[in-house]
């Protein structure tokens, strides 16, 4: 299983793992509502650097706008208690899951009257859907779960309890043979996976699921969609059906803890070849080089622990 590492960030302080608890009658504990943030930090010719750290903390400070939680620290703060935390545990290459929840307090649903509880916590973590899935790619289905939409657990927040959803997909698609659920949104429109945004490329050109569908702003997307344009490669937000991923000439999927993995088929229709495509396999390989910082012109993305 896997562990925090000797430290946990909870509330200002590091506290010693076996110390990091939470009361049985923490409010987040049973009505979902914190958010969090999945980040990772990449050892690197010149140190342990945390990719894109400013914007994961942003993203989280918006996930707790949207959930009006109030987190009583500056970004500035988490953003160097990140950096300590990573230094601490001495795990160059991590994964790092900052988390504010309702604590314990009043209990009922009105969360406006309880205190926002803040942790970091961290630990390596392989390859999140495998070496083989990073090298051969995985295959997906389409998952009978929806993705909920802007007015269900608004999915522009990385909400606790929202991940309720993409476990019901995951646990789906696991039992029936498959590495990764796709959902669709209420309107039968692609979504994301789990917890990865969805690429094709058609044409030679680099299709996503818009917000609208109610996919997360991923930061990997962002990147994606900034290597690409780098390369000449033109990336569409846009609606997409379930028939155009079958058709598509190439499929990957981008996340934080998943990176950037090639999708071999979808409801055993075979993407392209059924192997990894061509732009996909630069992107991915690109994407390697520039988290590990082996590439000079992205390093404005990579936040040193040791500066
Ligand atoms: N969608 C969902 C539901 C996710 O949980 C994640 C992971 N945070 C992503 C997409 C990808 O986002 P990012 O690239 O910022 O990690």
């Amino acid at each position: 299983p896997i562990q925090a590492m000797k430290y946990v960030w909870m509330n200002g302080r590091q506290v010693p793992d076996e110390d990091a608890k939470v009361h049985v009658l923490t409010h987040a504990l049973h009505y979902g509502y914190g958010v969090f943030e999945g980040i990772r930090a990449y050892d690197t010719p010149r140190g342990s650097a945390v990719f894109r750290l400013t914007d994961h903390i942003n993203r989280f400070y918006e996930s707790a706008k949207i959930l009006m939680l109030d987190i009583p620290y500056a970004p500035s703060e988490l953003i160097e208690a990140t950096k300590r935390l990573v230094e601490v545990n001495g795990q160059a290459s991590c994964y790092i899951r900052p988390i504010a929840y309702l604590g314990y307090g009043e209990m009922g649903l009105n969360p406006l009257t309880g205190s926002t509880d803040v942790a970091i916590a961290n630990w390596p973590w392989g390859a999140y859907l495998g070496d083989e899935g990073l090298s051969k790619g995985i295959r997906a289905k389409i998952s009978s779960f929806k993705r909920h939409d802007p007015n269900i657990i608004p999915p522009a927040a990385k909400t606790t309890g929202g991940y309720i959803n993409s476990a019901l997909a995951k646990a789906e698609a696991i039992k029936a043979g498959y590495d990764e659920a796709i959902m669709l949104s209420g309107q039968g429109f692609v979504s994301e996976c789990t917890g990865e945004n969805i690429f094709i490329v058609k044409d030679n050109v680099l299709l996503t699921p818009s917000d609208a569908s109610g996919a997360l702003s991923g930061i990997t997307r962002k990147t994606i969609a900034q290597v690409a344009s780098d390369m000449g490669i033109e990336t569409r937000y846009t609606q997409l059906l379930r028939t155009d991923l079958y058709l598509a000439d190439e499929m990957f999927i981008t996340g934080t803890a998943a990176e950037v993995v090639p999708v071999s088929s979808v409801d055993d229709r075979a993407i392209g070849s059924g192997e990894p495509g061509k732009i996909s396999k630069e992107l991915q390989r690109r994407y390697f080089q520039i988290v590990t910082g082996n590439e000079p012109s992205y390093d404005h993305w990579l936040e040193y622990v040791k500066d």
